[in-house]
């Protein structure tokens, strides 16, 4: 697909629209009285709305670490923002559709609703492969966007790059490929492959490894054509100065051993796991956490509860029936969890072993 193609899918009433233009958009420069946005003149810290060129340093910064120019990013409030922005850019409400994996992450579908898209979910293969074929089928001429996730929550696995692509390749659309998670993937991001593929919209964030969930800060990398669009759909100021001040202390800060850490503890805990009766299967992971298959998901996940170790129970979603998700926490923080499934073991026994009058 050629970035034509791509532009041909967007909303007719996105490619026409007269984007707002904000005061700083208007006045580039940096010195001066500032009387043109209505703002309190007195200090504040925050009186003034947030400066564009603090933007472009977190952009430049963010271009610096991922080896990609400032014009296929796009900085958002948390990459949810932008999965919204996908649907407001591309898909006409009660007409287009999107289609997705299941299980995966629950924003796709969520913002599908709000957006009035139908979502149509594909199921992953029983050994959580990807359904290419089945993916590729359930699409028509209304269908706009693809989503994966890749490693995918909740099932941990990547999936083989050249099966992404397969679909970038096929799909007449644009395909989503969430990234939330690669940097604890030993599978490799499809960043450098991005000027090759138009239609392809990377997502990741630094909610995870680089430990800002608080900040609320995801990104978009993108052709530079639908970075405009998301430039011109999002709120004006979608990230706050306070934000931006601290991701370009914090982005500066080295996390690669606080991860190292993690994988360390995910390789560890994934070893142990297993030897206790109430495991009955530990999925491998790509990511900082865990599908951990046990005998009765209920019982365990309040049993942790009451020790005060709070978990995911996925036991209700499709394939991961009896399935707890257990984020990768510090040695210690594991060490807490880990006592509780050999307290848990042991009271399976002792009730197993009442006598049943
Ligand atoms: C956690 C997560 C995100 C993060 O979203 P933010 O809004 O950036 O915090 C995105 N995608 C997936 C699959 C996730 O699990």
């Amino acid at each position: 697909m050629n970035i034509e193609n791509v532009l041909s899918l967007v909303r007719p009433n996105i490619a026409s629209m007269m984007p707002y233009s904000t005061a700083r958009d208007e006045y580039k420069g940096t010195i001066g009285i500032c009387l043109d946005a209505n703002e309190n003149p007195f200090n504040s810290g925050f009186n003034r709305y947030p400066s564009t060129s603090l933007k472009e340093r977190v952009r430049t910064l963010v271009s610096q670490k991922k080896g990609i120019s400032p014009q296929h990013i796009f900085l958002g409030n948390g990459s949810d923002e932008a999965i919204d922005l996908c649907y407001r850019i591309f898909c006409v409400p009660g007409k287009d559709n999107a289609i997705g994996i299941s299980p995966s992450y629950g924003m796709y579908s969520v913002c599908a609703s709000i957006n009035d898209v139908e979502y149509r979910t594909v199921s992953l293969n029983d050994d959580f492969s990807l359904p290419v074929e089945k993916l590729l089928a359930s699409a028509d001429e209304n269908s706009k966007l693809l989503f994966l996730c890749s490693p995918n929550n909740p099932t941990a696995n990547a999936f083989p790059v050249e099966e992404l692509l397969d679909i970038v390749r096929r799909f007449k659309g644009i395909v989503i490929v969430d990234e939330a998670y690669i940097d604890f993937s030993s599978t490799k991001s499809l960043l450098p492959l991005l000027d090759e593929h138009p239609n392809l919209i990377l997502l990741q964030t630094f909610s995870k490894a680089y430990g800002l969930a608080g900040l609320r800060i995801g990104m978009a990398f993108a052709a530079a054509p639908i970075i405009s669009l998301f430039r011109n759909v999002k709120y004006p100021y979608n990230i706050g100065t306070d934000t931006l001040e601290l991701a370009e202390k914090l982005l500066q800060k080295d996390v690669e051993e606080q991860r190292d850490i993690i994988l360390k503890e995910r390789t560890r805990v994934s070893q142990l796991l297993p030897a206790f009766s109430c495991v009955k299967r530990v999925y491998p992971s790509e990511a900082n956490f865990l599908l951990v298959k046990v005998t009765d998901a209920q019982a365990l996940y309040q049993h942790l509860l009451r020790g005060e170790v709070i978990v995911r129970d996925r036991s209700k979603v499709p394939l991961c029936e009896s399935c707890l998700r257990i984020t990768i926490g510090t040695p210690e923080e594991n060490k807490r969890m880990l006592a509780l499934f050999t307290e848990f073991d042991k009271q399976q026994i002792e009730n197993s072993q009442k006598p049943t009058i």
